[in-house]
């Protein structure tokens, strides 16, 4: 295990990790549900050990976890291929782009990575139980996390989430209390729950392992790609975890010494749950006003990582961009007509965002390293693009009838 301490991403106050849990204990205290999270905390490691201990043949990625490997959960999580997609490439001018399918995770989202670290978190305090709101993968992702290591997984989720995912945390065990209302009034409901009754709170940026959670994503495409740092990643965004882990991963591996830049972030919102875009663009935040669209997994009002995400876009050099849900849904169909790959709304959300970015003015060249992050699978909901395709109606099964 690499020693690390806390650092307050507000006041950059040290902690040990037995001192705190959640949000730093002074800026912490500003905070109240329905502004952005303050006070967010972040790991620092120990960038010496990692310097003279990490080895490319043979990498020992426990430098850069943050939780001891004799508590995590026995699901394998991670380690999902980044697939060279030339087909899509060349109709978008690039000849070096990249898709990291994180959908192939257990549950079927990136969200693994997250629930992983924090259920070994769990088992580390000895909390007998895990608790979580999300749009719905952070859910299923925590609840099969937790069934593998015997936790317990108590979920708040909106009414409203796709059936799929439901059904995935229901069959896996998990307490389910759906909540009448959004994903942020499931949110503040979590915060409610733990701090009166218990448990371990797995909110997104709320607890800080979700950050070096999904951090291990980025870890894996630098390695991937012979331990070199692409020029460009493109994520979709709702709370800007992901964003936020994904940069932390450049971080860590720029202090130790690892690589020597940063890629530049691209951050694709949807147009209707667009505050953290809005947020980079004005320098002052606002809720998003009306945060509905079909890709479920990036609809929110109030982004609990705004901060960080607005940061990690301003520190890579990056930039922000918005999709309509139309746009997403045709990103959809493109990404699985040309690679293979069948990505959830909210994934293809990426794949629409660099669509825009190369038809406009500050599009990639061709020679520059671009990878998409496919954030969750297409199996998820399959409601979403049935608006745009046909079924064929059944033939008799005879050879005339078969028109084709
Ligand atoms: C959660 C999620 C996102 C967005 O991640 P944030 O950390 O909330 O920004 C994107 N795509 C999928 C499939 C997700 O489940
Ligand atoms: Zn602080």
């Amino acid at each position: 295990m690499n020693a690390f301490t806390y650092r307050c991403t507000d006041c950059g106050r040290r902690y040990s990790r037995e001192e705190v849990r959640y949000l730093c204990p002074e800026c912490g205290t500003s905070y109240r549900p329905g502004i952005p999270l303050v006070g967010v905390l972040e790991a620092v490691l120990d960038d010496g050990a990692i310097r003279s201990s990490f080895d490319r043949q043979n990498p020992d990625w426990q430098l850069f976890c943050a939780v001891e490997r004799e508590f995590h959960p026995p699901l394998a999580v991670g380690n999902t291929p980044l697939a060279r997609v030339d087909r899509l490439g060349s109709e978008l001018g690039l000849d070096r782009l990249w898709v990291k399918n994180d959908g192939l995770n257990p549950s079927g989202s990136l969200k693994d990575r997250a629930s992983f670290l924090v259920v070994a978190e769990a088992r580390r305090l000895g909390e007998k139980r895990v608790v979580a709101a999300s749009t719905g993968n952070a859910a299923s992702a925590l609840a099969a996390v937790a069934a593998s290591a015997g936790v317990e997984a108590l979920i708040f989720v909106p009414e409203k989430a796709p059936r799929a995912k439901l059904v995935q945390m229901v069959l896996a065990g998990a307490t389910v209390v759906p909540v009448r209302g959004t994903y942020d009034d499931a949110f503040r409901l979590s915060l409610e729950y733990t701090a009166q009754r218990g448990g371990l709170n797995r909110n997104t940026a709320y607890h800080p392992l979700t950050i070096e959670g999904k951090k291990t994503a980025g870890l894996e495409i630098w390695a991937q790609l012979g331990y070199e740092v692409p020029d460009a990643i493109v994520v979709s965004v709702g709370d800007g975890v992901i964003l936020g882990g994904v940069h932390k991963a450049f971080v860590d591996l720029r202090r130790a010494g690892l690589a020597d830049r940063l890629p530049r972030l691209v951050g694709v919102q949807a147009e209707k749950s667009d505050a953290i875009h809005r947020y980079v663009q004005t320098g002052r935040y606002e809720d998003a006003a009306e945060p509905s669209t079909r890709a479920d997994s990036i609809s929110v009002v109030c982004p609990s990582n705004a901060h960080g995400a607005r940061r990690a876009i301003l520190e890579s050099g990056g930039a922000t961009l918005t999709v309509s849900d139309a746009e997403i849904l045709e990103a959809q169909e493109r990404l699985l007509g040309r690679t293979g790959i069948f990505a959830e709304p909210a994934a293809a959300a990426a794949l629409a965002g660099l669509v825009k970015v190369q038809a406009g003015p500050g599009r990639f060249g061709a020679e520059e390293k671009v990878v998409i992050l496919a954030t969750g699978h297409g199996l998820k909901d399959v409601e979403a693009p049935l608006s745009r395709i046909s079924i064929p109606p059944a033939i008799e099964p005879r050879l005339e009838a078969v028109r084709v």
